[in-house]
């Protein structure tokens, strides 16, 4: 590669420096090409490489995508229920789990590992997801056909599937070393919840077996992209498409997920309406989870002393009231987004009744409040989806630990945040955040076997690719 051709992109590049795909039409979906004027260009571009092999899988969807012959070919191997091995078109069918950043981790994951194998990446849309996100490929879809085989079974998938991977070889309905009959697809149970035997999906010789299979069928709540660094055979592959690892997410992010009209103009309507005109924009990302509770006054406090700790937000001025300019003074707008409504209150009241130090105007806002999560629900999605876009925009972001939410505003933003740290016994250990190693999210269940010693190890210390996470101690991410 010539880096020097590299060179930063126009502020308003639309195509994000060769990611996307030029001849859309702009109408159907207005985030695709409308997205750099909200954001600052990305420092980070896409290899030359990956933007050849993104042209080449959008080719290839295009010649294997629903309604094709190859695509009919392919339904009519899956119905038979057997096969012989790869055909002229191969598929990953993905299956939503879980919360929408779970879901978005996965769906990138899936479609990298579409992209080393040469298969066709496929989503079930459910009616939660529908209007969320527009088709990432031209003159095809992504869409897994309604009449999909067994498309009403998905939501069913579980560990104990006769059909899982693990399942097929403890029951010997699949063997590594035979050439015999196979059937004609495979379930991939990457949950969180997976089984020993599934995770040899990361090993090396069950990767060249799984290419035997035109079918494989994927249930995942992990961003596992970590792992398949470690895979020996992807490692060249990985090195070509992402010189810089942590870069993956952002790149896959921004080029798989453009909100849908609807969502987009939630999104635009906010930020004209609130964010537009600060000078600065932050992010607080606020994430409550029951296996690590914390009163909301504990949370706030946290909060706030990262925040003075790191420079995020201004000291107040304890002298009452503002200096006399009113002209000049920095503005900054503080976007929460959480599941609860007390916090934004409670930080915009801080700024209310004290002047902030340098006499900075800081202008605080939420846009929603759910209070509790409803996945099944799409309206309910496609305000998380605004929402976590919203944070994208931000300059500095604080998000919460073992949140996917946050890591894909991280992600799509381009964005180190801090990191606020898992609460302890109800309480905010100290310090209370600290500064992400790389703007990638973390894999939070990764495989501890080591394919080729045949024992139990710990990956965080392989090398040079990954790093235990900073809110997950087992979990995996690249840097
Ligand atoms: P995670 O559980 O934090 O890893 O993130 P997920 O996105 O997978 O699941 C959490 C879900 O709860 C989100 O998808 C939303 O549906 C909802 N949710 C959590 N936090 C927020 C928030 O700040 N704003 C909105 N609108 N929804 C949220």
């Amino acid at each position: 590669e010539d880096e020097s051709f590299i060179s930063s992109p126009a502020p308003e590049d639309k195509l994000l420096g060769g990611l996307l795909a030029p001849g859309f039409d702009e109408e159907s979906c207005l985030s695709r090409y409308q997205s750099a004027l909200y954001r600052k260009a990305s420092p980070h571009l896409p290899s030359r490489y990956l933007q050849a092999r993104l042209r080449k899988y959008e080719a290839q969807h295009k010649k294997c995508g629903p309604g094709t012959d190859p695509y009919k070919k392919a339904i009519e191997q899956f119905k038979s229920n057997h096969s012989t091995g790869p055909m002229e078109c191969n598929y990953i069918v993905w299956t939503p789990y879980n919360g929408l950043g779970n879901r978005m981790l996965t769906i990138a994951s899936a479609f990298l590992y579409a992209l080393l194998n040469n298969r066709i990446l496929l989503i079930h849309v459910p009616k939660d997801l529908d209007d969320l996100f527009c088709e990432p490929f031209p003159e095809t879809s992504w869409v897994l056909p309604s009449d999909f085989p067994i498309i009403d079974q998905l939501s069913s998938f579980h560990i104990r599937t006769p059909q899982s991977y693990a399942n097929m070889l403890r029951n010997k309905v699949i063997n590594k070393n035979s050439n015999g009959s196979l059937p004609a697809y495979v379930y991939l149970h990457l949950n969180h919840d997976y089984s020993e035997l599934d995770k040899l999906f990361f090993c090396e010789d069950d990767q060249l077996f799984l290419k035997k299979f035109p079918w494989l069928v994927l249930k995942s709540d992990n961003y596992f992209i970590p792992a398949l660094f470690l895979v020996p055979e992807y490692e060249e592959e990985l090195r070509r498409l992402f010189p810089s690892r942590e870069t993956v997410f952002h790149h896959l992010g921004r080029y798989l997920f453009h909100p849908t009209n609807t969502v987009w103009g939630m999104i635009t309507r906010y930020y004209e309406a609130y964010l537009g005109k600060a000078e600065e924009k932050m992010g607080i990302q606020i994430r409550i989870f029951q296996f690590a509770p914390i009163s909301s006054e504990n949370l706030l406090d946290q909060i706030l002393n990262c925040s003075r700790i790191e420079n995020l937000l201004p000291e107040i001025s304890l002298k009452g009231s503002s200096s006399s300019t009113t002209k000049a003074v920095r503005s900054k707008s503080v976007l929460v987004a959480s599941l609860y409504s007390g916090y934004s209150e409670k930080i915009r009241d801080k700024y209310f009744e004290h002047a902030a130090a340098a006499g900075e105007i800081i202008s605080v806002f939420q846009p929603s409040h759910e209070e509790t999560q409803h996945t099944e629900k799409q309206t309910h999605n496609q305000k998380a989806w605004a929402e976590v876009y919203l944070l994208s925009f931000s300059d500095v972001l604080i998000t919460s630990s073992w949140s996917t939410f946050g890591y894909m505003a991280q992600g799509l933003g381009g964005l180190k945040p801090y990191i606020l740290a898992l609460p302890e016994n109800r309480n905010a250990p100290n310090p209370p955040c600290r500064r992400a190693m790389s703007m990638e999210p973390c894999f939070h269940s990764p495989p501890t076997y080591d394919c080729k010693a045949g024992k139990q190890v710990d990956k965080g210390a392989l090398g040079p690719h990954v790093r235990h996470c900073e809110d997950v101690s087992r979990g995996l991410k690249l840097f």
